[in-house]
């Protein structure tokens, strides 16, 4: 017979290892339960006990009654407490865990297994009758609003009334009285809304609190989450019951969160917020503004001290940073849940290579547990300081990084805005899970209530968006959509910045500017480079971007468009004449006129990539697109004509407009293009050539090292790259002739087209190098245009499932990669020196880099920025490969 199942696990039963059934907190109180931490007794119901219930549509494994019984008994006997007991009634807190962490999504339900009777003996046992009537009020309010979704407003208001009735401000100035007044509307609350009582047997309030927490699992905020963080919905949630210690009992007591180091900077110290006589809640939902964990060390000197040794224990046990709760019950420590803390991406990189330094982990476990995406957030905005616009107001620095937006007062308008285009700043007085959307919707949050763990810093700080939160300066008006701030009113659609490192909020929008590479990150990817097998290039069409490349470790450029060099301002006109010549000898004259442009662009580049190969492509766009648009020469003729000026002018801009009709395409991007334009138009690529080799020249002429490398687009024929590689050997060597000078240089395609890599064994006959332009070839494979595609119908594809991610993000390895992997057998199949790189967007997306390591390429090249980026996640796929 197989073996039951079993769904109910004691901590000490449990280890770290058994997060998938017993979830992230239950796993860990599991832990430090072993490692010897003072936890509250109780019991974890597992995720298996979840799923039965919820594709069961609400009924429980059979067995589970008798194995909570059991567990329950077994928690009474450690705490000499008795579950329902008039005595010395055990209470007990029901929360979610899911095994991995979903902050706040789920619920919670406080001090269950009060009723009437054990009412008197909790009032006995903490000889605090105003705390234990304060402890009942909230158990019907969650019990009330989680398990039979009663709006907490309707508590709420109550408690307000109730408030005003007695001229008291805070909920902890009510007195005795007040309090059984307020116990007695929500009892009569629960009955209107549910048409029953509420409960009073402890064991009906369990069972009825466990189903909403399995409900919980499948709420609104939740599946919101899960889908932004790529959760699966099967995982299903644990439940964890555990014995209700009071941080509420009284100036001896308090409850707080902690990290065992700064999660916003990595600095090694401990860190956190505390709230004295108070329960639970009330520190992450930034109702009450917290006190900083080091005023401890003079309110509670010898707890703190425990605290911090605790904390040590909790980084050497789990290797890594983490965070932790407790409550401090009449004097003494209790930790409540314990998991690695989020951290924002910097401190992510600080932490990972001090622990590697401390000896607490190897450089290969540093390198593997940063996510490669996360560094995109510190190779973000901050603001120039040399502008810097005039600081309006000051709340706590909760999440770093600069943003500005137009403020938007909802989550759903937030999202609407964004939607629309717009940046977006979400302005709340504080935020709750139900805002999940609107803060991923938005450039940045801002909060005037909260600390730096409340509900905005945590998500805002995992999802690496700046958050200034506890901006007491500010007042919002929610009805009007306006903030007042020290008399000045803003409303929305202004726009305001904020700098999550400082805390300040400006007005206006700032100039924002890139970071610079921390030490830990140079570090971190010192090693890394020791670690990978791809190399790392950059796209980069200037000295200046050329520089910041390199500066980010590039190995040199992969891709130099040298198209961007002619949409230059001043340099249109001259390209404008090159396209509207109607002759060879004509281009010739304005091609001439180009020469000297392009040669000091790339001896700019040579320079900055001294010593470093630079791949340089051959003009690839269609023409038209860099002539003015037809209707729009139209109506410069109809002013010119209104204006009767000289008919020169009028007849230059006919001829345009005639040019314009003649390259005008269906679907310019299959178009007349790439090496197409080379083989009509071969003076435009001698230019080109022409002023590459001059600029090499120049540049060995200067003291430095050139490795030029010269790229044929949108190749599909052999034919194609036959003719281009001998225009450009015979220009090449004709200026190298010319210079007295041999520099080596090799020639090589694109390979962007299914053609081309049908026929890549014979195209490679004529390449040194392939450089895989998977933008195009994702287009051409596809058969979608991507500019098209991303507005009309790709998003909704992906939402849906239809496609796993956005194919032109993350390379389609069942398509598209084939195609690649098949170009790479067959060109080095007949060319064993065949360079192998990838220059499409993919080249600097994590995911697609460990396809570019399967497949053996030789390097990937991205944007300058998403070079640090590369290089780690190059590393990765090279460890986790091996
Ligand atoms: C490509 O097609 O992948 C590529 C790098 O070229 P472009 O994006 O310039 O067309
Ligand atoms: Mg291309």
């Amino acid at each position: 017979m197989a073996s039951r199942e079993k769904y109910v696990f004691l901590f000490e039963e449990g280890r770290k290892e058994n997060k998938a059934l017993l979830g992230g907190k239950g796993a860990n109180l599991a832990e430090m339960a072993l490692i010897g931490l003072p936890i509250p007794p109780g019991f974890t119901i597992s995720t298996k006990a979840c799923n039965y219930y919820l594709s069961t549509h609400g009924h429980y494994p059979t067995a589970l009654m008798r194995e909570i019984e059991g567990a329950l008994l077994s928690v009474e006997r450690k705490t000499g407490k008795e579950f329902g007991g008039r005595e010395n009634p055990l209470l007990i807190s029901v929360r979610s865990g899911a095994p991995v962490s979903m902050p706040g999504m789920m619920d919670t339900i406080l001090n269950l297994g009060l009723n009437e009777k054990t009412l008197q003996g909790l009032v006995e046992q903490s000889g605090n009758r105003r705390f234990a009537l304060d402890s009942y009020r909230r158990l019907i309010q969650m019990f009330g609003n989680v398990v039979r979704g009663i709006p907490s407003e309707e508590f709420e208001r109550v408690l307000s009334e109730v408030k005003r009735s007695k001229k008291v401000k805070s909920d902890l100035e009510l007195d005795e009285e007040a309090l059984e007044e307020v116990i007695e509307r929500f009892k009569a609350i629960y009955r209107q809304r549910t048409k029953s009582s509420f409960p009073s047997n402890p064991k009906k309030q369990l069972f009825m609190a466990i189903g909403a927490v399995f409900d919980s699992w499948n709420n609104k905020r939740a599946i919101t989450y899960r889908k932004a963080n790529r959760i699966p919905d099967a995982m299903g949630t644990a439940v964890n019951i555990q014995t209700m210690v009071f941080g509420n009992l009284g100036m001896d007591s308090a409850t707080g969160v902690g990290f065992t180091r700064n999660p916003a900077t990595g600095e090694k110290k401990l860190y956190g917020e505390y709230l004295v006589n108070a329960q639970g809640e009330d520190v992450v939902s930034g109702s009450r503004t917290p006190k900083q964990l080091s005023e401890m060390a003079r309110e509670f000197p010898s707890i703190y001290r425990q605290i911090k040794r605790i904390s040590k224990k909790l980084e050497v046990h789990y290797a890594d940073m983490q965070d932790f709760e407790f409550t401090i019950e009449k004097g003494k420590l209790w930790m409540l849940q314990t998991r690695t803390g989020k951290r924002t991406a910097e401190a992510a990189v600080r932490i990972a290579v001090d622990m590697q330094k401390e000896g607490i982990i190897s450089k290969r476990e540093a390198i593997l547990r940063i996510e490669p995406a996360h560094l995109d957030r510190l190779l973000h905005k901050r603001i120039d300081l040399k502008n810097k616009p005039r600081v309006i107001a000051r709340g706590l620095p909760a999440s770093p990084g600069s943003a500005f937006g137009s403020l938007a007062f909802t989550a759903d308008d937030a999202e609407k805005q964004a939607r629309a285009g717009k940046g977006v700043l979400l302005v709340r007085p504080e935020t709750t899970p139900e805002d999940i959307h609107g803060v991923i919707a938005a450039q940045g949050v801002l909060t005037t209530r909260g600390g730096i763990t409340s509900h905005a810093a945590v998500v805002a700080r995992g999802m690496g968006k700046p958050c200034v939160a506890g901006c007491e300066d500010i007042k919002i008006d929610l009805e009007k959509s306006q903030i007042l701030v020290h008399g000045k009113r803003y409303s929305e659609g202004d726009f305001l910045t904020i700098d999550g490192l400082s805390g300040e909020v400006m007005e206006g929008k700032a100039e924002l500017i890139d970071p610079e590479m921390s030490k830990s990150m140079r570090t971190l990817l010192r090693w890394a480079d020791r670690f990978r097998a791809l190399g790392v290039r950059a796209n980069a069409d200037n000295p200046l971007d050329a520089a910041t490349a390199r500066n980010f470790g590039a190995e040199g450029i992969g891709l130099c468009r040298t198209e961007h060099m002619f949409m230059q301002q001043e340099r249109l006109p001259v390209v404008r004449r090159m396209i509207m010549a109607s002759d060879s000898r004509e281009r010739r004259l304005a091609l001439k006129k180009l020469l000297p442009m392009q040669r000091s662009d790339f001896l700019g580049i040579f320079k900055a990539m001294n010593g470093l190969p630079v791949v340089i492509r051959l003009l690839d766009p269609p023409l038209h697109e860099f002539l003015p648009d037809h209707s729009e020469l139209q109506k410069q003729m109809e002013e010119l004509k209104r204006k009767h000026a000289a008919k020169k002018r009028i007849d230059f801009l006919e001829r345009m407009a005639k040019r314009v009709s003649e390259l005008s395409e269906k679907n310019p991007m299959l178009g007349f293009r790439g090496c197409r334009l080379g083989i009509l138009f071969p003076e435009i690529y001698e230019m080109q050539v022409r002023a590459i080799f001059e600029a090499a020249c120049r540049a060995v002429e200067q003291g430095y090292t050139v490795i030029p490398r010269v790229m044929i687009p949108l190749v599909g024929y052999e034919s194609e790259i036959v003719k281009m590689r001998s225009l450009v050997v015979k220009t090449a060597d004709n200026v190298m002739k010319k210079c007295s000078r041999r520099i080596p240089y090799k020639v090589g395609t694109m390979i962007e087209l299914p053609r081309a890599c049908l026929a890549a064994g014979r195209i490679a006959k004529h390449a040194d190098f392939f450089s895989f332009g998977t933008n195009d070839l994702t287009q051409t494979t596809l058969g979608i245009s991507r500019d098209d595609a991303e507005v009309l119908f790709l998003e909704h594809y992906v939402d849906n499932g239809v496609l796993p991610s956005n194919p032109f993000m993350v390379l389609d390895a069942e398509g598209v990669g084939k195609l690649v992997k098949m170009a790479i057998k067959a060109g080095r199949k007949q060319n064993k020196k065949l360079g192998l790189g990838i220059c499409g967007e993919h080249g600097g997306e994590p995911r697609s880099i460990v396809f570019c390591h399967r497949a053996g390429l030789d390097y990937v090249s991205c944007s300058p920025f998403r070079v640090p980026i590369a290089r780690l996640a190059a590393a990765q796929a090279a460890l986790l490969l091996r």
